[in-house]
């Protein structure tokens, strides 16, 4: 990054602390990770300098032949991965791409079944002061109070009450499997349109761990920064049918030029997911996420839905005496990161919840395994049973740095003692 030191110190300084802030911290944001070294050097690169408007082959702007190999390439990448009969790579990012979905499938005004968001559900699936909530008539579905899960026999009343002109899941704070069959059931029942939005888990459906909703469901989106480790960004797929509509919708309906150098960074991150080591790291993915919750519930913490089939888990801090906003902040103070979450059924505000939300894409892909999960739970339960005793925040801190020593992140190899006394 030499350019930016020389014209730009202060910029340069703020990401050399994020550096280190990243190499020397525990991560356990569930929607964050590590992209490769070869994804970033992508969106470094000089495809952010051209502007390529309308589709491979057919565009408003000149000089193309480049872009439309490496956009083409992505999208032959994206349907080898997932098995999806359409792809559009240009989303900028899930929200916008979940907003040229409804644009693309629905008239305004119309009803739609989604999960609260209180409930693990994600803003653009009907939040009230969302865009979604304000131009479509959703009807928000809940989980069961007693099983943290999500009740299907309650989404096929809801369905048959409402008569939904589309059916979403897919979830951004839900630990468990989702039935997408039984969802699309429901959805023929009403003839409904199925949504999925697989942000959360893409990667770890496609390395095979969770079932995929791609063959049954209408429409499926996914981020391709999530445990998908790619680029910031998204992606749509779609039956065969829906392909105009969604292209339609996404240009010119909602975005003007593609960000070729993001979509360059999509298709190498694809491939990497096509390999054999990306199933490994799904499968150790999950496996991490339920040693961690076991651990966390032998230490006495509530989780929601009692564990997880994924990569996340939702606590309930409520037992342990503390909120989740400051949990969040002791945490964060020994160099470990997650996030304040409201619970299903939350008695307090999103600013100040009950809960917690954390998962491991991140450390797994810096190759911490089931062993490093019981030390970070029992990290976690230091912190949260002694908030106030400063001496013993300073030696987790100490500690956190220690092991993460042992474990570079992608790019920043330079920043861990294993690559320095290698
Ligand atoms: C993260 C997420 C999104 C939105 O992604 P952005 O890129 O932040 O706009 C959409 N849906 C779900 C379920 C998510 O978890």
């Amino acid at each position: 990054m030499s350019a930016i030191q020389g014209q730009d110190p202060q910029i340069f300084d703020f990401i050399q602390r994020e550096r280190h802030r990243q190499a020397e911290g525990i991560e356990l944001i569930p929607s964050e990770n590590y992209t490769s070294a070869a994804v970033m050097e992508a969106m470094g690169s000089v495809l952010t300098n051209k502007y390529s408007e309308g589709y491979p082959g057919k565009r408003y702007y000149g000089g193309q032949e480049n872009i439309d190999l490496i956009e083409n390439l992505a999208i032959e990448r994206a349907k080898e991965l997932f098995g999806a009969e359409h792809v559009n790579v240009q989303p900028y990012s899930g929200s916008p791409a979940n907003t040229a979905i409804y644009f693309a499938m629905l008239e305004f005004g119309d009803t739609v079944l989604g999960l609260k968001l209180d409930h693990g559900g994600h803003i653009t699936h009907g939040l009230p002061i969302s865009f979604s909530g304000k131009a479509y008539n959703f009807i928000p579905y809940l989980v069961d109070k007693e099983t943290g899960r999500i009740d299907m026999e309650e989404v096929r009343k809801l369905a048959h009450e409402h008569k939904p002109k589309m059916i979403v899941a897919g979830y951004s704070a839900y630990p468990r499997d989702i039935e997408w069959k039984k969802f699309k059931e429901i959805a023929d029942e009403v003839g409904a349109l199925t949504f999925a939005d697989i942000s959360h888990t893409a990667g770890l459906i496609a390395g095979g761990v969770l079932e995929s909703p791609v063959p049954y469901f209408d429409v499926v989106m996914t981020t391709t920064h999530k445990t998908l480790r790619g680029p910031r960004g998204a992606m749509i797929m779609c039956k065969e049918k829906y392909a105009k509509a969604i292209n339609r919708a996404i240009f010119p309906g909602l975005q003007g030029g593609p960000h070729d150098h993001v979509n360059a960074g999509k298709a190498i991150a694809f491939a990497e997911a096509l390999k054999p080591d990306f199933k490994d790291y799904s499968q150790q993915t999950v496996k991490n996420a339920k040693h961690l919750a076991k651990h966390l519930s032998d230490r006495g913490f509530d989780l929601v839905s009692g564990g997880t089939d994924t990569h996340l888990i939702l606590v309930d801090l409520t037992n342990k005496g503390i909120t989740g906003k400051m949990a969040q902040e002791k945490l964060d103070e020994v160099g470990i990161t997650l996030n304040k979450n409201t619970v299903p059924y939350d008695q307090r505000k999103p600013m100040d919840p009950s809960g917690i939300r954390l998962g491991t894409p991140a450390v797994t892909t810096r190759g911490m395994k089931e062993a490093e999960m019981e030390i970070i739970a029992e990290w976690l339960d230091r912190v949260v049973s002694n908030l106030e005793d400063e001496a013993l925040l300073a030696a987790v801190k100490k500690e956190v740095e220690e092991l993460c020593m042992g474990f570079p992140v992608p790019g920043l190899e330079e920043l861990s003692r294993k690559t320095v006394t290698a």
